[in-house]
């Protein structure tokens, strides 16, 4: 069920995903299922994708800049004192009720900063969904009867492009 753009997501993002590359780790649906939305939104996701996995590597680089920090990281980590995980992961990407549904988790080490602008990313990207068709990633609005789902207008109906020049039934 994971078809080739996804993996070429995961790849890409391999700190974002990582949930993805090592389910032994990290109970995640996505380890699981993959994404499960319709490959219209997938440009949301590799622009939310871009933006944390670059927040991660900073996060991690700077750290690596002081030896201090990865002591008192690994002193945390001895004492189990410190939540699970440690950098913020992506465990859900699905669309429900027509939604885009993103689960990140924070990490411990992620400072309330960074998180701020992780949390919203996450939800630019959801509220970007929302006017987006979830098939053809072309403009589009929530069906609310029947489908329940976003689509543009061809997707919903291919025939009324060839049987007429412009539908009239469509409301701005
Ligand atoms: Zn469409």
């Amino acid at each position: 069920m994971m078809n080739g753009e996804q993996r070429e997501l995961f790849s890409r993002f391999p700190l974002f995903f990582r949930a993805m590359h090592h389910p032994e780790s990290y109970p995640a649906n996505i380890s699981h299922f993959g994404i499960q939305c319709g490959v219209g939104w997938y440009p949301i996701i590799e622009v939310l994708a871009r933006d944390v996995e670059f927040e991660l590597r900073a996060l991690w680089r700077e750290q690596l800049q002081s030896p201090e920090k990865i002591a008192d990281m690994d002193r945390a980590l001895l004492s189990g004192r410190v939540p699970y995980p440690t950098l913020p992961v992506c465990t859900d990407i699905s669309q429900v009720a027509g939604e885009l549904k993103l689960v990140v988790l924070n990490g411990y080490m992620c400072p309330p900063d960074v998180w701020t602008r992780i949390s919203a990313s996450v939800e630019i990207a959801v509220a970007t969904a929302r006017c987006v068709c979830e098939s053809c990633g072309n403009p589009g609005t929530l069906r609310d009867v029947y489908w329940h789902r976003v689509y543009c207008d061809k997707c919903v109906d291919p025939a009324v492009e060839s049987d007429c020049a412009i539908s009239p039934g469509s409301s701005s």
